[in-house]
């Protein structure tokens, strides 16, 4: 995850969340499967996010860690009902000279061809310390994707087409630009605009293992989207803990806003000993017994209700 990097306030973002989401507009062929996110799945996430840790430490990208982390998890996928899974390498211009990275994907066909994107990027930041856990940055989106696609994978033919995808060399060696960090995103981006995809939603996930959590939908993100994120917290129940977010946070979901595809990232940007505070991110402290199964079940509760209300 990137740092804020200005702050702004917008009555737009006030505006759309009256838009919400539009679950009317693409005709139901058959009746589509009403996914839901139990209790058991969210311990199910951690349960994935620590054998992750545990299995793919460390994991910076542009290393032999980061190809075992991407191969651990393509064969997870494939064992949990998304045979289709696969590694797409490929290289980039980066500080250190141009770099190998490794993208693991997955396809769930739907009823359409109309895709939903689910995002998590699996590295580390790097120079943090040898045995970096990033368990909440980037471990707990990570257990909890192959958890949702599991899930949906086994659910029936869903309405829309869902792209399941973890992506490397989100975290930057010095600092985000052109050639430095969201590489996957970004590669993944282009190759959809080069394709002329028709992508409903992208929808990031990032941090959002932290006990305390309170998910920060940033400013640039798309409007429709932030309004859906919580009209299904809402729905969920689980509205106090996610908000806007007046900033703005740099993510892997700004590549496909560049590209033209609406997109939200789902962030608790406040990870620390106390309210407010971030004093655990990228440092040793991020680690596995600061995340609960409760906040992976919150998060996928939500992600799963934008889902049936896309
Ligand atoms: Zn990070």
């Amino acid at each position: 995850m990137s740092p804020i990097i200005r702050y702004s306030f917008s009555l737009l973002a006030v505006c759309v969340l009256f838009v919400g989401c539009s679950p009317n507009e693409t005709p139901m062929l058959k009746e589509t499967p009403r996914l839901v996110f139990k209790t058991e799945h969210g311990i199910q996430a951690l349960s994935n996010v620590t054998a992750f840790v545990h299995a793919c430490t460390p994991r910076d990208a542009m290393t032999p860690g980061a190809e075992r982390a991407a191969q651990w998890l393509k064969e997870k996928l494939i064992a949990n009902g998304l045979p289709n899974a696969t590694i797409q390498t490929f290289k980039d211009k980066t500080p250190l000279g141009e770099q190998a990275f490794h993208n693991v994907e997955a396809i769930i066909p739907g009823q359409s061809q109309k895709t939903i994107l689910l995002l998590s990027h699996f590295d580390t930041k790097s120079g943090i310390s040898p045995r970096f856990q990033g368990a909440n940055d980037s471990g707990s989106s990570t257990g909890l994707l192959l958890e949702l696609a599991r899930l949906i994978a086994v659910s029936g033919t869903p309405r829309h087409t869902l792209q399941i995808a973890f992506l490397d060399g989100e975290e930057c060696k010095i600092d985000f630009g052109a050639q430095d960090g969201l590489h996957g995103s970004r590669h993944l981006a282009n190759k959809l605009r080069q394709e002329k995809r028709e992508v409903v939603a992208v929808i990031v996930m990032d941090m959002i293992g932290d006990r305390d959590l309170h998910i920060q939908l940033p400013h640039n993100s798309t409007g429709a989207l932030r309004a859906c994120a919580l009209r299904a917290a809402d729905t969920t129940g689980d509205r106090t803990h996610i908000g806007l977010y007046d900033g703005v946070i740099l993510d892997d979901h700004q590549p496909f806003l560049d590209a033209g595809f609406p997109a939200v990232d789902l962030i608790d940007f406040n990870y620390g000993n106390a309210p407010g505070e971030n004093n655990f991110w990228h440092t040793p402290k991020d680690t596995l017994d600061k995340l609960s199964a409760e906040s992976l079940a919150i998060t996928g509760r939500i992600v799963l209700e934008m889902i049936n209300q896309l």
